[in-house]
């Protein structure tokens, strides 16, 4: 069955390789739930990837698109379909998130997510891990079992254990191509400016990966979450977007849920994903035309990049990018898994 799966979802990704896919249409009324995940903006330039890696890309993708899918088709909720696909997406090489996470200027590896809920706008966000395997179950144990929203660094991680989740040792999160990126980045800033503390810039190469989840459950409860590593050569304590509540994740039920991807520092001068709700919420507009304003005109007149999924209360999705390409994955109106990368 997993397979056919995968193998639909392959011939759909090859089948359409353009950007965007600009109509979503809502469920029809007899689909109560919609789920949608992306592995992150700045993806590696068409061509330059090898039909295998590619191939690895949409199975993982397929992967967690369908634990999710599966959670909401059986009446479970929003929360849960988006921890277990950014579960599977965190325990991966491929994304930059949990085991595939990019390496500090100084050559660690600083986890970041968070998680909200659209019922009660209850919140959960972790940032600054080094040993948390999946930060995403710590971001929902800070949410439903304490009484704060966020938490950082070594404090985070004394509530992880005392939560029982996994911690791993820190070179768990060492892979190899994430660390000749490094080497690289260190290479082209140094010769930049000869401190080698030089401004973080985005390029393809030094993000791509950082995950996400959005989901309509069938009780109308929307969710968002996203993990990531942040940015290759980011200075040790940056925090991105994508645990800031508001800007790479929000969820609010009758609103929107919506996870971003992309250049964070931006994405929270932005508030980018409260903005997009907010544009939905107070102005009427639709959601593709939401995303569209934040990401491709506000954000680009910043000069940032980047991407967003969204879903709404009716379970209407929308997906907008201003980076080459990004991951993204969802099931369509006849129930078959989509994956496009660029
Ligand atoms: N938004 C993430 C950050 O700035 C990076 C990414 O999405 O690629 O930390």
């Amino acid at each position: 069955m997993m397979k056919i799966f995968s193998l639909l979802a392959l011939l759909g990704f090859m089948s359409c390789s353009t950007r965007p896919e600009k109509k979503h249409p809502p469920l029809s009324a007899k689909a109560k739930f919609a789920f949608m995940i992306h592995g992150g903006a700045g993806v590696a330039p068409k061509g330059s990837q090898t039909p295998e890696q590619e191939k690895a890309y949409t199975e993982k993708l397929t992967e967690a698109l369908l634990s999710g899918h599966k959670i909401l088709q059986g009446g479970g909720s929003s929360l849960d379909a988006v921890e277990s696909a950014i579960r599977i997406l965190e325990d991966s090489p491929l994304f930059n998130a949990g085991k595939g996470a990019v390496f500090t200027a100084d050559g660690k590896n600083e986890l970041d997510a968070s998680i909200m809920s659209g019922s009660g706008l209850e919140a959960g966000a972790v940032a600054g891990l080094h040993h948390v395997k999946n930060p995403i179950t710590l971001a929902r144990a800070v949410m439903e079992n304490s009484p704060h929203v966020m938490m950082v660094g070594e404090g985070a991680e004394k509530f992880a254990k005392e939560q029982n989740i996994e911690l791993v040792p820190a070179k768990y999160f060492w892979t190899k191509p994430r660390w000749d990126i490094l080497q690289e980045m260190i290479k082209v800033e140094k010769a930049k400016d000869k401190s080698g503390m030089n401004s973080l810039r985005a390029t393809p190469a030094n993000r791509f990966g950082t995950v996400g989840a959005v989901a309509l459950d069938s009780k109308g409860n929307l969710a968002a979450g996203t993990s990531t590593g942040g940015m290759t050569f980011k200075k040790f304590g940056r925090v991105g977007d994508s645990p800031i509540i508001g800007a790479g994740t929000y969820a609010k039920n009758k609103v929107c849920a919506v996870s971003a991807t992309g250049h964070g520092e931006y994405f929270i001068r932005l508030s980018v994903a409260r903005d997009i709700c907010a544009l939905v919420e107070y102005k009427g507009l639709g959601l593709q035309a939401a995303t569209d304003e934040v990401v491709l005109t506000k954000l680009k007149a910043l000069g940032g990049d980047g991407g967003v999924i969204a879903i709404d209360a009716d379970g209407g999705r929308a997906i907008t990018f201003s980076s080459e390409g990004m991951y993204r994955a969802w099931i369509d109106e006849t129930g078959q898994p989509q994956v496009r990368m660029y």
